[in-house]
């Protein structure tokens, strides 16, 4: 079996409530979504690894945290259910990054996950369709790992649909972090008036709302 790189690196986490660890990032090549806001969405050039041959690339990092990325690493969840029992036996933590829609890819690599970052993807940000339904089933499978949410807002997302993010949230778990996150365009966070109005509305709900920008885009990062 072999997988579809973008690229391996070691660098801070820069986004959500792991802000400022370092980690290492694989990121999977392709995605199942096509947001406006995206940077990855683009690329077309990708590396092919073997199971042991990623094994070893991601180890040599010597990083203790291993950021799975994308694109969507779910479209691959066969190749990361066979890896990521490796990794865990050789220490490593695992945190996945996902747009949180793939349930039963989910399910195929839940066991050997520690940390789910999981996107919830509201309309009026990424100018696409909703995925209401996929995110709550997602969601109620998720919650039995550590997980959290991110919702990119950006000039044009409208209030109600950070309500319904919270809304989907809190049938869940009210508990579960909320992570409002102001878009990036070329490496610059857009300014967002009505930051203050979605964090009041999501508190209204949820008992741990955060906005955290994209902090390795303000240091110049990768
Ligand atoms: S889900 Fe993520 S990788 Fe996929 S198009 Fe949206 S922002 Fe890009």
């Amino acid at each position: 079996m072999k997988a579809k790189i973008v690229e391996i690196f070691s660098s801070i986490q820069g986004e959500g409530p792991y802000v400022g660890e370092r980690q290492v990032f694989a990121r999977f090549f392709g995605c199942n979504m096509s947001c406006r806001f995206c940077d990855e969405r683009k690329k077309t050039d990708f590396l092919e690894y073997s199971e042991e041959g990623l094994v070893e690339k991601i180890i040599a990092e010597g990083e203790a945290t291993v950021s799975l990325t994308g694109g969507e690493p779910l479209l691959q969840a066969d190749f990361l259910k066979a890896i990521l029992p490796v990794l865990k036996e050789r220490g490593l933590k695992i945190y996945l990054e996902t747009n949180g829609v793939l349930k039963h890819a989910l399910l195929k690599v839940m066991d050997h996950v520690d940390i789910i970052s999981m996107d919830v993807k509201l309309p009026s940000s990424t100018g696409r369709g909703a995925y209401w339904d996929a995110h709550s089933e997602f969601l109620k499978e998720a919650v039995r790992k550590e997980v959290f949410i991110k919702s990119v807002v950006t000039p044009k997302t409208l209030l109600s649909d950070i309500e319904k993010a919270a809304s989907l949230v809190k049938a869940v778990d009210k508990n579960i972090p909320f992570i409002i996150q102001p878009v990036s365009y070329n490496d610059n966070i857009e300014g967002i008036d009505e930051l203050d109005t979605f964090f009041d509305s999501a508190k209204n709900m949820l008992d741990d709302v955060r906005i955290i920008p994209q902090v390795h885009k303000i240091l110049g990062v990768k």
